[in-house]
């Protein structure tokens, strides 16, 4: 049996005297999409917080290709393969796009990106960024400013901003958040594509994207998860539809 790519135990993180995320155990496997809903509030950007780094767990453990990371700093996590989406305003809308996919990779080296200006110039970062730029359909965009996107293609080149880092794994918390419908269909049919390159835990609250596209969901109700399993599996789940689902189902 295959090995998960990325995988969390028994998380725990409280705020005051609350449990944002009690004993969360996930994992995601090679090829698949594993999508965690639940309501607002329920714990979803903290666990993601923790798999990422930027929220330090008060317990558990999180593994990335089989190592403990639970230490590891945002930028080392990076490195060792983990590709996180950000939230539209980590892009520089004055600055071009592919500008945007140069200074995201180098972010995460730890230096003010200032620094390493001179350094753009190089022939094979350009390459890889072009490469990066290529495969979210950004290409014939590159020398536009990043103001002039649409949002659906700033979720794309934010995409590829983690792209270019080449993730093992990726994680994405509402990518779909402020997108028409049609900004979502084509976005849905970009991850279907994308799960190929490397797996993705993907936090939606749009149902129609996470039906389409997981092959898991687990889901996540003050703090803990409550259920995990297919599609069909979640939709038929009593305890699911009076937690969560309601009508959605
Ligand atoms: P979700 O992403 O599922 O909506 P969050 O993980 O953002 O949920 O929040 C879970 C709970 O933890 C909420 O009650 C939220 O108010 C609380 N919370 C999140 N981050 C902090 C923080 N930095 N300080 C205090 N409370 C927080
Ligand atoms: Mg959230």
């Amino acid at each position: 049996m295959s090995k998960p790519l990325l995988s969390t135990r028994n998380l725990v993180k409280s705020f005051r005297a609350m449990r944002a995320t009690d004993d969360v155990s996930i994992d995601v496997m090679p090829g698949e999409i594993h999508a965690i809903i639940g309501p607002n509030g329920a714990g979803k950007s903290t666990l993601i917080g923790q798999i990422c780094g930027s929220v330090a767990p008060d317990s558990g453990t999180v593994a990335l290709l089989g190592r403990d990371v639970t230490r590891d700093t945002v930028q080392a996590r990076a490195r060792a393969g983990l590709g996180r989406t950000f939230q539209i305003s980590a892009l520089a809308m004055e600055d071009s796009v592919l500008e945007n996919v140069l200074l995201g990779a180098l972010g995460h080296s730890g230096h003010p990106w200032r620094f390493w200006r001179p350094v753009l110039r190089e022939a094979e970062l350009q390459a890889r960024a072009m490469a990066a730029l290529e495969r979210v359909g950004l290409a014939d965009r590159a020398a536009v400013r990043t103001s002039e996107l649409s949002h659906g293609q700033r979720r794309q080149l934010e995409i590829a901003v983690a792209l270019s880092l080449s993730p093992k794994v990726f994680v994405m918390d509402e990518p779909m958040a402020g997108l028409g419908a049609d900004g979502s269909r084509e976005l849905t049919r970009f991850l279907d594509r994308l799960r190929q390159e490397a797996p993705i835990l993907l936090v939606e609250h749009d149902m129609d994207a996470v039906f389409a596209l997981a092959d898991r969901i687990s889901v996540l109700v003050y703090g803990r998860i409550i259920a995990t399993g297919t599609v069909e599996e979640i939709r038929a789940s009593r305890e699911v539809r009076d937690a969560y689902l309601g009508e959605e189902a």
